[in-house]
């Protein structure tokens, strides 16, 4: 995958009161997280669903930029087996940080703690090398969850991951069924596939990301998607969706 223009790569900014964590940092991750005027020195945690570049190598300039909004506390890295190795590599074009990092390799079913009283949670994915799709969830008396899919064919198991989560955000590679050969030889989803997976876990809503370069409108997957699961939307750069508790 590469960035295109108005289109940088994968990554999900979640807040929770004024506590920020981020999933996934594809290269230019902090231009749209500019835009957004959200800050970055309450950055607590980075979730890493795997080492592909277009998954990691936003990093240095993110952890530059949260040094530089004066970030002293704890940054938090969780990623799959191998984190430390490629977060060791990137550190050294940003040697100095006024933060320590603490890196996390997980494994699948691992909980862990999050910023802003959030809990996380992973499933392996099946993406030929280490991958993680992460749960975030709220306090659990208030229960918001969503999910977060990427880089992986669809599997039971990732459905039964995102039982009933408020949001489902979820790779859509392909949005064509003619590229299901290409989807499988790759490792990754059609629209109609990551529709599925949304309609079995009975999520509410689903947002497609990751969308092939071949795919110029992002409102052909949406469409695609529509078929199998309604409540779905093509996601852009700068989106921001606010789940809402029901009371
Ligand atoms: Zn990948
Ligand atoms: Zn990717």
């Amino acid at each position: 995958m590469m960035p295109m223009p108005g289109r940088w790569l994968s990554c999900a900014l979640i807040r929770c009161g004024p506590s920020l964590t981020l999933v996934d940092c594809g290269e230019g991750t902090q231009v749209p997280w500019k835009a957004l005027g959200w800050g970055f020195r309450q950055l607590g945690a980075i979730c890493l669903t795997h080492m592909h570049a277009d998954h990691v190598a936003g990093l240095p300039g993110v952890l530059f930029m949260v040094a530089h909004a004066g970030r002293t506390e704890t940054l938090d890295i969780y990623g799959p087996v191998g984190t430390g190795y490629v977060i060791e590599g990137l550190r050294r074009i940003v040697p100095e940080l006024p933060f320590p990092i603490q890196i996390h390799e997980l494994k699948s079913g691992e909980n862990f703690p999050l910023p802003g009283g959030l809990r996380g949670s992973c499933v392996a994915a099946s993406h030929g090398i280490p991958c993680l799709a992460y749960e975030v969830l709220g306090p659990p008396r208030r229960g918001i969850s969503l999910a977060f899919i990427t880089d992986t064919r669809p599997t039971k198991q990732l459905s039964t991951f995102a039982h009933d989560v408020d949001l489902l955000i979820c790779e859509s590679m392909y949005d064509n069924a003619e590229d299901l050969p290409l989807a499988k030889a790759h490792a990754h989803m059609l629209a109609e596939e990551a529709a599925g997976i949304a309609k079995t876990a009975g999520a509410h809503a689903l947002l497609l990301t990751h969308f092939s370069p071949k795919i110029t409108d992002p409102l052909g997957p949406e469409k695609a998607a529509r078929g199998v699961f309604a409540n779905t939307r093509a996601a852009r750069d700068g989106l921001v969706v606010t789940l809402e508790y029901d009371s």
